[in-house]
């Protein structure tokens, strides 16, 4: 069976050059497209089932990851940019015209993860920022259309390209979230 995940993956997952200074997004426009600038190398990068994260054409996971944010600078075209959906936790700023997500920002200072963006490293019209390394949300693929039956070969397939399937964020993740509430109960 052949199963797609993304196609930045699907090939198999391309390791960073571990020294990765940064580089430009670039949105999908052939006509003044945006670019987003970003300093240094990416963290967290995955494989994201969720039906909020941007994904390419066919692509059933997208690939994101997270950078400070004030490493993200936008550059060029700015003025095409839009928020998605401003009553979301991240703000996914968008082109308006070819539907990529640029950058996705948090506002709310207690939130866990706030001070980091959320950014596709496909974008990224340099290569060798650091490589997915898991998968998130896997489960939920199901909401946009995947069947229940394609599961299997899906964690089959993630596990065969070094991304472990898990069905919220990775326990790094998840533990550094649960250590944040328990920060915040405690003060
Ligand atoms: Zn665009
Ligand atoms: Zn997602």
């Amino acid at each position: 069976m052949n199963v797609h995940i993304h196609p930045s993956v699907d090939n198999g997952v391309k390791k960073g050059s571990g020294s990765f200074a940064g580089g430009t997004l670039v949105c999908k426009c052939k006509d003044r497209p945006v670019k987003v600038g970003v300093k240094g190398d990416v963290a967290h990068n995955h494989a994201c089932g969720c039906t909020q994260c941007w994904k390419p054409d066919g692509a059933v996971f997208s690939v994101v990851a997270v950078v400070p944010r004030q490493n993200v600078t936008v550059l060029e075209n700015g003025d095409k940019l839009h928020i998605v959906d401003p009553s979301k936790t991240i703000q996914r700023h968008a082109c308006k015209a070819c539907g990529t997500h640029m950058y996705g920002r948090i506002e709310n200072k207690a939130h866990p993860f706030y001070g980091l963006d959320f950014i596709h490293p496909e974008l990224f019209q340099e290569s060798g920022s650091a490589a997915p390394g898991f998968a998130a949300f896997v489960s939920s693929v199901i909401e946009s259309g995947v069947k229940p039956e394609q599961m299997d070969g899906i964690r089959a397939r993630l596990k065969e390209l070094g991304l472990e399937p898990y069905d919220c964020l990775s326990p790094a993740l998840m533990d550094a979230i649960a250590t944040h509430v328990a920060k915040s109960k405690a003060a």
